[in-house]
């Protein structure tokens, strides 16, 4: 019997240390420096000094950027113990960069170890991956981002060099980045999904200009972390085109699958925050004569809340499972049903809590607003839900073909009468009897 939903008891005792160090010496810092850019700001030094030590312990104990493949000195962990520990980090804005796992950083070390020149790794994926610099995923344009075929930022080679012109958009920590993953048309001749390439701009490259810090709901003008990036005549050495001319594509979904699953898995460990607030709310408050826990509603919202992510958090793992066995066609329609359902367990938990708490709730004393905020967010980066529900719809579809006939395959009087055929002998034989 294979299904097996325990943990290994060497595996356990390491989540229970960081469940434990992430909420006494890491979520402090959430309450210290709450700016959603905080945890990039290699600049700060007084945040740098509370962290280095904490770095240290994560070194320690063999936890630092778990994500990481053997060839670059991490662990080999599966999806399923990434999962886990990603549960964890969720609970503070801080812990991924404690841990070393901090997106977009994550996902770009990984081009570079894939893609990267010997000196680009030295120069930048060792910084990286020590957590001494952060990086930029430079994707998305101002008039366009679900859709990447509509990208127009350009990419043309001359004599050594590429030289880079176009807008990108919401390129998230521009302000504190060492260099940037750049996607530009190289081939306008050919379907995008051919003509598009990478490339690795250093930050400082002369060209390279920061219209705008871009800032979500409740950030000052000018404050945000997003960059609003124009590159214009931006020119970089032919050696910083990130893999084969054309390849951006397929380089940037090998980032995307484990990222996906570790939000999602953060996503579970933020809704279980919420979810202990709302209990904890349920028993502690009375009105009308009673407590909130005995009003029927409320308990509703309390059974809804741990099934939905009961269900939730085992969609995940299963994902997680099927990726670590090397199931890629089901892991890639699962991770899409994954991306969906991942702001609307947190739309739905957090708002049940936040509304439990009525005006505490939507004060700024509670920390539900950043939740809010979050589950809004996960329903647009990296995808908006609705090619995401298109994805999973059109995979799940291959597996169907059209009716033969007139009528549906499961229309009952042709079934009837398959049924009557397959039997005839014996229904015969009865009526004979009769
Ligand atoms: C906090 C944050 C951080 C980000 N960080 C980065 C980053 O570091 N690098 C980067 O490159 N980008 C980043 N992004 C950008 C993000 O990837 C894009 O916002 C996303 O891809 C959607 O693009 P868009 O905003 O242009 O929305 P649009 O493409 O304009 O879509 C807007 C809306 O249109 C609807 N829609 C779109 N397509 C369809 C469809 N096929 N069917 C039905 N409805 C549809 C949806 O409701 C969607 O929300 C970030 C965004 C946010 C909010």
């Amino acid at each position: 019997m294979a299904w097996d939903f325990s943990t290994e008891p060497e595996f356990q005792a390491q989540l229970d240390w960081m469940a434990g160090f992430v909420r006494e010496e890491v979520e402090p810092l959430d309450l210290l420096f709450h700016d959603p850019g905080a945890p990039y700001d290699t600049g700060n030094q007084r945040a740098r000094r509370i962290t280095a030590p904490l770095k240290e312990k994560v070194k320690e104990r063999g936890l630092w950027a778990c994500h990481l493949g053997p060839e670059l000195g991490g662990l080999g962990y599966g999806q399923v113990k990434l999962g886990l520990m990603n549960e964890i980090l969720g609970r503070s804005a801080w812990a991924p960069s404690v841990f070393g796992c901090q997106a977009p950083d994550s996902g770009n070390a990984e081009i570079l170890a894939h893609y990267g020149s010997e000196e680009q790794k030295r120069r930048y994926l060792k910084p990286l991956l020590a957590g001494d610099i952060v990086s930029c995923y430079s994707m998305t344009e101002p008039h366009a981002g679900a859709d990447p075929k509509m990208f127009t930022t350009r990419a043309v080679r001359d004599g050594d060099d590429w030289v880079i012109n176009g807008e990108k958009w919401f390129t998230s920590n521009a302000r504190f980045a060492s260099f940037l993953i750049v996607m530009a048309v190289t081939n306008p001749d050919v379907s995008p999904t051919q003509g598009m390439s990478m490339f690795l701009v250093p930050i400082e490259t002369p060209g390279v200009r920061i219209l705008r810090h871009v800032g979500l709901f409740g950030e000052a003008p000018g404050e945000g972390a997003h960059g609003y990036i124009r590159y214009q005549d931006a020119r970089v050495p032919a050696e910083c085109l990130l893999g084969t001319e054309g390849a951006a594509f397929a380089i940037a979904q090998t980032r995307l699958g484990g990222g996906r699953i570790h939000h999602a898995m953060r996503t579970v460990g933020q809704c279980q925050r919420a979810f202990d607030m709302m209990c904890e709310r349920a028993l502690s408050r009375e009105t009308q004569g009673t407590r909130l826990s005995e009003k029927q509603s409320v308990q509703s919202d309390i059974a809804d809340s741990w099934l939905e992510l009961l269900q939730f958090r085992l969609l995940v793992l299963h994902t997680a499972w099927l990726i670590d066995r090397g199931a890629k066609q089901q892991a890639r329609t699962q991770i899409a049903a994954v991306k969906v359902a991942t702001p609307k367990i947190l739309h739905d938990v957090v708002w049940r809590a936040m509304h439990l708490h009525g005006a505490l709730g939507v004060s700024n004393e509670m920390p539900f607003g950043g939740m809010w905020l979050t589950a809004a967010i996960m329903s647009v980066v990296d995808g908006p839900s609705e090619v995401h529900r298109m994805t999973v719809a059109k995979r799940v579809l291959r597996d169907y073909k059209p009716s033969e006939g007139l009528f549906p395959s499961e229309h009952l009087p042709a079934r009837r009468e398959a049924a009557r055929a397959k039997f005839a002998e014996i229904l015969e034989l009865e009526v004979g009897d009769l």
